[in-house]
């Protein structure tokens, strides 16, 4: 199967080519280049006045379409996000659960083992899950219901990781938390990717938990120790440590578009990994609906919840986010690598991520405001406007 996609504008991590082609060959770029295009394809997009982009990879999502993966614990609701990503150019994505009882998280992650197995290019690639919890720390839950907060305890967490077949690509813990250094180990020596989150460490500690094997920042600077210039706290020490990852929430309501740039100008976009932290509220209208077991008002688009007014994820889509950083006046490459082959490399995932020769042909075409147009992963169009 061989398709080609030409006369668009290609944006890749390293380059951007005004009149491009990309060939695809069984589900990998074979061929990245200007036209004219000589060679043969099956299929021929045409994307004249089009950007093609590498698909998006959301590494933090709970929902979207009126469903969550904590909520709607069945692998036909996990495909049918699947599908609903698809329509925004996300061509890969990771589950996030929040906080709720163990039997909850083991059930989510089971409906998301199943989804893998089951898929057959319904939307987005199922990367895994992302546990958001429970063992984070009580006085920074922010919207993760405080009633299913954990103490870290590595035999239960064991537990909870082993029973679904190596489905847990990435764990939020506190890492100041008694006992969260056990799970980190651990966490790493499966090789899952650890994020520190909802967490007051100090900046010392922060420090103590990237040598234990922190790689990754949930949502940079939200449900984290404030920053005070004389108490500067983690994010500060994940800002400063060059092999970590720091997510953004890129809409401008979790962090001022000033402190986004902040951030990307000072760890490069190469560390910055653009998430939604999307809930059951997107693509839908504003109204009241639940995460977590927590009531959450959604107005305007912004989620928070109902007794305490805190922000409570929200309704952002990729394409949004991408759009959000390119008005920054960041270019459409740096707007890419955070938006896909960061995220990808915080996953540790290779040849993900980026239109190079070898490559998972993942690709949205946009229009020139950025809407998404089509969707392809691995080759196949799996949503067309
Ligand atoms: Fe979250």
């Amino acid at each position: 199967m061989s398709m080609v996609i030409r006369n668009g504008v290609v944006v890749t991590s390293l380059r951007v080519i005004e009149r491009g082609y990309v060939l695809i060959r069984n589900g990998v770029i074979a061929e990245v280049g200007k036209e004219p295009f000589s060679g043969y394809a099956e299929e021929v997009i045409d994307a004249e006045g089009m950007l093609i982009v590498p698909g998006f990879i959301d590494t933090h999502t709970h929902g979207i379409g009126g469903l969550d993966f904590t909520a709607n614990r069945d692998p036909e609701s996990v495909l049918k996000m699947a599908k609903s990503y698809a329509r925004h150019g996300i061509t890969a994505f990771l589950a996030s659960t929040v906080t709720a009882p163990l039997e909850v998280l083991e059930e989510a992650c089971r409906a998301v083992r199943e989804a893998i197995d089951m898929w057959r290019g319904e939307g987005a690639k199922i990367l895994g899950v992302h546990l958001e919890g429970p063992y984070i720390n009580p006085e920074m839950a922010g919207a993760q219901n405080k009633a299913w907060i954990r103490k870290p305890d590595l035999e239960e967490f064991k537990r909870l990781v082993e029973s679904c077949r190596g489905v847990v690509k990435q764990v939020t813990i506190a890492p100041e938390l008694p006992g969260a250094d056990k799970l980190i180990e651990y966490a790493r020596s499966r090789g899952i990717i650890v994020s520190a989150g909802h967490t007051n460490a100090s900046y010392e500690e922060g420090l103590k938990a990237v040598k234990l094997g922190v790689t990754k920042a949930n949502h940079l600077f939200n449900g984290m120790t404030r920053f005070h210039h004389r108490e500067p706290g983690i994010a500060l020490a994940l800002l400063q440590s060059p092999n970590v990852y720091l997510e953004i929430i890129a809409d401008f309501i979790h962090l001022h578009p000033a402190v986004v740039k902040m951030v990307i100008d000072y760890a490069t976009p190469k560390r910055v990994v653009l998430v939604t932290d999307s809930i059951a509220a997107t693509d839908m209208s504003d109204g009241i609906y639940e995460l977590g077991g927590l009531k959450v008002i959604v107005e305007k688009g912004v989620c928070r919840l109902a007794d305490t007014g805190v922000l409570a994820g929200s309704t952002l889509t990729m394409d949004e986010a991408f759009k959000n950083i390119a008005s920054l006046g960041y270019s459409l490459q740096e707007a890419a690598i955070m938006t896909s082959l960061a995220p990808a490399k915080s996953l540790g995932i290779e040849r993900l991520g980026d239109i190079e020769v070898g490559y998972s042909a993942d690709i949205a075409i946009l229009d020139k405001d950025f809407r998404v147009v089509k969707t392809i992963v691995s080759g196949e169009i799996v949503y067309e406007k």
